[in-house]
């Protein structure tokens, strides 16, 4: 069976500097007082075989292994535990490892970053060292690896618990672990299959429909190879009626290069006849321009005249419609004359009348003064009369006092008496 034959532990719980230890062959005791970092050690060996629980290293979080730091010295940033494995002498070490003569198996963890393993230099699973150890019948959860106070949960484990120490025992724990992953990889294979056939399935569904359309595009092919004929006679119809009509179109052409010929011959005689005409012309245009002249002439003249009637013609309305209102106005200031002398002749009247009233005021007023100097005169009589009223009307009141004291005296006598 191949032995551990070295620990070296670097920054690793209470191991800030790099710590190796040689595990020679037969029994090997670590002592010392408590709390120097035997359990630490154990753990490091654990840990190294693949322990991942940060509670069974006796933390919070994986990181927690890393070298703290104590009062007097910096915490470390990262964790290395390295475990050296020798064959026994004859023996060799388990594949793919059988060809080496020791095997290194290194855990490192950086705070924050989460562990890695190699084995010779090489980097490897977790899985495959948890493996390796089972394979040697060791490993973080085996019994032969038993921590403080878990000796009592040994004698009280159960059945399976048991059985794992035995297989342990018999060395067949890494079949166990061999066939677990071998069962898990059996089921991914499995669950490969089932969507390999989805996919089969879905393939197929494909491929018909991938079927239906290369019918179709056969059958577009025949009917375009149908159509093509079709249109290839179409056009051979189509050429042979366009050279027909090219050969009418041609001698249509010679026919209207004769017509054309004839009109030109026929235009330069016009022509020639035209000059003529054009030379005989003159000393008619001429008599027609000055005819022409004339006619604008008397064109305008008439115009003038119609204007001039037109406005001879508004002239006579608008002297009629004055006409009109200075005959009214006529009527009216005959009218107004007549009135005029009514009023003059009963203005005469009033005046000869005012006349004789005139002549007849100086006597009036004589009259009037007269009557004046009666009216003051009785006026202050008047005046007097008052005076003497109220003297009188004072008298009348301090007589009616007077009387008045008696009635009241006499009434006071009178209840006097009635009171006796
Ligand atoms: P005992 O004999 O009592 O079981 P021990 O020798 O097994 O003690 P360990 O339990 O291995 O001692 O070590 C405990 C020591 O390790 C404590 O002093 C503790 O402070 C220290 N320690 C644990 N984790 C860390 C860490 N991450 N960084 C620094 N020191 C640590």
């Amino acid at each position: 069976m191949p032995a551990l034959t070295r620990l070296r532990i670097a920054g690793f719980k209470s191991f800030a500097d790099p710590v190796s230890l040689e595990l020679l062959p037969g029994l090997t005791g670590i002592v010392g007082p408590n709390g120097c970092g035997k359990s630490n050690i154990v753990e490091a060996l654990r840990w190294a075989m693949g322990e991942n629980s940060a509670r069974a290293m006796r933390g919070g979080e994986m990181d927690d292994v890393i070298f703290a730091g104590t009062t007097g010295r910096a915490s470390r940033n990262f964790a290395e535990v390295t475990l050296t494995i020798e064959p026994a002498e004859g023996e060799t070490l388990p594949d793919p490892y059988a060809a080496e003569a020791a095997l290194e198996i290194r855990r490192r963890i950086e705070r924050g970053s989460g562990s890695s393993y190699r084995a010779q230099g090489a980097e490897i699973r977790a899985r495959d060292v948890q493996t390796l150890f089972a394979d040697l019948g060791s490993g973080a959860r085996s019994s032969g690896m038993v921590s403080q106070g878990r000796v009592s949960a040994l004698v009280n484990a159960k059945p399976e618990e048991r059985r794992q120490v035995l297989e342990e025992a018999a060395g067949i724990a890494g079949l166990h672990a061999r066939r677990h992953e071998a069962e898990l990889k059996l089921r991914a294979a499995e669950a490969n299959l089932e969507r390999a056939q989805e996919l089969a399935t879905r393939l197929e569904s494909d491929a018909e429909g991938l079927r239906k359309q290369a019918k179709q595009a056969a059958r577009y092919r025949s009917i375009s190879d149908l159509i093509r004929a079709a249109e290839t006679e179409h056009l051979a119809v189509l050429r042979a009626r366009a050279a027909e009509a090219a050969a009418q179109n041609a001698s249509l052409l010679d026919a209207a290069r004769a017509a054309e010929q004839q009109a030109a011959a026929e235009a330069e005689a016009a022509e020639a006849a035209l000059a003529e005409a054009e030379a005989a012309l003159s000393a008619p245009r001429e008599a027609e321009a000055a005819a022409r002249t004339a006619l604008e002439r008397r064109r305008m003249e008439a115009e003038r005249l119609a204007a001039e009637i037109a406005r001879a013609a508004q002239e006579a309305e608008a002297a009629a419609t004055r006409l009109a209102a200075l005959r009214a106005d006529l009527a009216h200031a005959a009218r107004a004359r007549q009135d005029a002398e009514s009023a003059c002749a009963r203005l005469a009247a009033e005046q000869s009348a005012l006349a004789a009233r005139q002549s007849a005021l100086p006597a009036e007023i004589e009259a009037a003064a007269a009557a004046r100097r009666d009216a003051e005169a009785t006026l202050a009589a008047a005046e007097q009369a008052s005076e003497a009223a109220a003297a009188r009307a004072a008298e009348a009141e301090a007589a009616r006092r007077e009387a008045a004291a008696f009635v009241r005296e006499a009434e006071a006598r009178e209840s006097a008496a009635a009171r006796q």
